[in-house]
């Protein structure tokens, strides 16, 4: 059976169900297939289920009026049509990418079963079933080794902890987060974790997966070392979601190549989210995908004729995106964890940088001004400073002379 919607929009993750919502408010309403099994949901969320603090009911999002279950398995760009994998057709006008992120499996000896599954125990840390798996495994004692100490490890290690898994994080590289942190951030990171009782190994790279009976029993690092592991967690980052539009002839980079109306090389198709890839970036944040959501509505509008009164659509520039993870929890070390990065946070020379440390309590907060502007700046603890900050720093508006937020920043205690 065929039938006939104008906006398809595939991937019902925060960008596609945002865009669809967004049309919707304005007079153009979109098809929304979606593949995962569940209502739709905050993905950053994710960690906070795991952590036990909320239910998967709690982050779910206001699911779209037109919204299919079912994988979305090839474009026919020549017909303007998509198949499903349950063989039905549907026609569009114009379709949307929203096909979000798959996760990094890293190269590890022994990591897939002889059926290509990965083995009982090991988990990637991208979906809901995801969260729910991990979240079903773990019990006070189990024995964990998370793979990658990034935001997504970070977050997984956190919350196994607080669910009273043994805890070890294995990263790579020589400090944790280090794509978003500054060094003194990432230590207080690590001193957090490990005040949570994880054991934190940096230049720690893992080798094999050992199994018995189908089932992890220990990761080997590299020097030849074993850690028992009743569960491993992958958190070694995520790539763009192309399989289709690459095997649709679009054009593909890391993303899907879009220009600034989110627009791939077919006029036809647009991409948006962690798929997409736009003046040479690619995300794999929400704000950028929510951004773009907001933009490529209000562009969609404009060409379907929906809300002739809606504002004039703008184009996509970019977005300045701030890193924000925070995890909450009960009290002590298991309390609030709050973390917040921007632009630049390395100095360059000549630019000027304040910081506050506070070690006692465990608080960081710097700034790194250049020729007046806000650059950059990380803020690990204490974030009632985080809006004014972000704000100086997406206007990119000279700093004023009285000190302006850098003031606020040096005196405001976030009601702390
Ligand atoms: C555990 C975790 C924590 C995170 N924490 C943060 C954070 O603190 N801050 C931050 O900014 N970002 C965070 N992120 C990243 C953020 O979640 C993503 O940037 C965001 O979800 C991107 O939205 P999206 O809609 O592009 O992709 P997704 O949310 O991945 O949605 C894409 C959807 O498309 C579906 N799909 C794909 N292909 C098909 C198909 N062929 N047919 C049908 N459906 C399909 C997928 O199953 C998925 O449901 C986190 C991510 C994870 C996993």
């Amino acid at each position: 059976m065929t039938s006939k919607t104008r906006v398809v929009v595939i991937g019902a993750g925060l960008a596609g169900v945002t865009l669809a919502r967004r049309l919707g408010e304005l007079g153009t309403p979109a098809l929304v297939v979606g593949d995962e099994e569940h209502r739709p949901y905050n993905r950053v969320l994710l960690a906070e289920v795991l952590a036990g603090r909320y239910g998967p009911e709690v982050i779910a999002l206001p699911a779209p009026a037109g919204l299919l279950r079912g994988r979305v398995t090839g474009i026919d760009r020549a017909g303007r049509t998509v198949r499903c994998a349950d063989g039905s057709v549907i026609a569009y006008d114009t379709l949307v990418l929203a096909t979000g992120s798959n996760p990094v499996l890293p190269p590890l000896r022994g990591l897939f079963t002889p059926d290509h599954e990965l083995p009982e125990g090991v988990h990637a840390f991208r979906t809901m079933d995801d969260c729910l798996g991990l979240s079903k495994a773990v019990r006070p004692g189990t024995r964990a080794v998370v793979v990658g100490g990034g935001l997504l490890g970070v977050s997984a290690a956190r919350a196994l902890a607080v669910r009273g898994a043994r805890v070890v994080l294995a990263q790579q590289s020589e400090r944790l987060m280090e794509r978003h942190l500054d060094p003194a951030a990432s230590a207080l990171v690590r001193r957090h974790l490990e005040g949570l009782g994880v054991e934190v190994h940096t230049e720690c790279r893992v080798r094999d997966v050992r199994c018995a009976g189908g089932a992890v029993r220990s990761v080997e690092l590299a020097d030849g070392y074993a850690l028992g592991a009743d569960l491993v967690v992958l958190a070694c980052g995520v790539r763009p979601r192309t399989g289709l539009a690459r095997d649709a002839g679009l054009a593909v980079g890391r993303g899907v190549l879009v220009d600034d109306e989110l627009r791939t090389c077919d006029p036809h198709v647009r991409a948006v989210g962690d798929c997409a890839e736009h003046a040479g970036r690619v995300y794999g944040l929400a704000a950028p995908a929510l951004e773009q959501a907001g933009v490529l509505a209000g562009l969609l509008a404009r060409d379907e004729g929906g809300a002739q009164s809606a504002p004039a659509p703008r184009a996509y520039t970019g977005t300045r995106a701030l890193t924000r993870l925070t995890l909450t929890g009960a009290g002590g070390p298991r309390g609030p964890f709050d973390l917040a990065a921007f632009g630049e946070t390395d100095p360059r020379p000549g630019d000027d940088v304040v910081q506050l440390a506070d070690a006692t309590r465990g608080t960081y907060r710097k700034v790194v001004v250049r020729d007046d502007r806000l650059v950059g700046g990380v803020l690990v603890g204490e974030l009632g400073t985080v809006g004014a900050l972000a704000r100086a720093w997406e206007g990119a508006e000279p700093l004023s002379s009285d000190g302006g937020p850098l003031l606020h920043l040096l005196t405001h205690d976030g009601g702390s």
